[in-house]
């Protein structure tokens, strides 16, 4: 049975979660991140000092996100993440937090537990969810699965924009360090055994290289209500 999901996969910096955010915004369907929860994971690890080489030590780690809150929640148009009712939505982007979360990822009994808390929060309401693994594994049967991807460059660029003040986001060197630091995680996210990136068999690929952020989510959202029967609206058209 088709469940009302729209799963948004795809490596770093293809602009999933811009994307899911205004497909969820435009559908009146909740936003959420599913990234934020490995971060939670990695955020927890950074806290207790877990050695990721270490198996009970991962087992601590595991019983640890069992027992957290994770809430998310859209305020004034940013997904906020709390962990046991703190808010951590600016501690789970810090670097230390990004250099590791593809390991603490790496542990199919950590994604299962992620994944529950997926599948229950679905059960719930109907959702648009950004990740790697969405389409292909967590849910196998939403409505529609989208993988976004981008040359490695073009990713590096919007992540430097982002990041860095005008001068430095040109910097040929900063552009490389970027390069290096996604190459690293996009090597790690697909060829781990479980959950790896991967595009699902019935995917749709947008290739995001040339969008910008508007054509892209408008475009997705054009796809999603073409799935759902709906006629788009005339006013908003089709980029
Ligand atoms: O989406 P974001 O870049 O915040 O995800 C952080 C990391 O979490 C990814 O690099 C990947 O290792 C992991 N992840 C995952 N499966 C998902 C979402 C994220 O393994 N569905």
């Amino acid at each position: 049975m088709t469940v009302a999901v729209v799963a948004i996969d795809g490596p770093a910096a293809t602009g999933k979660s811009t994307t899911a955010r205004y497909v969820a915004h435009e559908l009146g369907w909740r936003y959420i991140d599913s990234g934020a929860f490995y971060r939670v994971a990695a955020l927890l690890a950074l806290r207790s000092d877990v050695d990721l080489d270490d198996p009970g030590d991962r087992a601590r780690l595991r019983a640890s996100l069992a027992e957290a809150e994770v809430e998310q929640r859209m305020v004034g148009g940013r997904l906020h993440t709390r962990l046991d009712g703190r808010d951590v939505t600016d501690a789970i982007r810090s670097p230390a937090v990004t250099r590791i979360v593809s390991r603490v990822a790496d542990d199919p009994e950590l994604r299962e537990l992620v994944n529950e808390g997926l599948r229950d929060r679905v059960g719930r309401e109907p959702a648009v969810i950004d990740g790697r693994d969405i389409g292909s594994i967590v849910f196998p049967d939403a409505l529609l699965k989208i993988y976004l991807d981008a040359s490695l460059e073009e990713r590096a660029r919007r992540r430097a924009r982002e990041a860095e003040p005008p001068d430095r986001a040109e910097d040929p060197a900063v552009l490389a360090s970027y390069e290096e630091s996604l190459a690293v995680r996009d090597r790690a996210d697909r060829a781990r055994t479980t959950g790896a990136l991967a595009p699902a068999r019935d995917a749709v690929h947008v290739d995001t290289s040339e969008l910008d952020l508007d054509t892209q989510a408008a475009r997705i959202l054009h796809l999603v209500r073409e799935r759902l029967g709906e006629t788009p609206s005339p006013t908003r058209g089709t980029p």
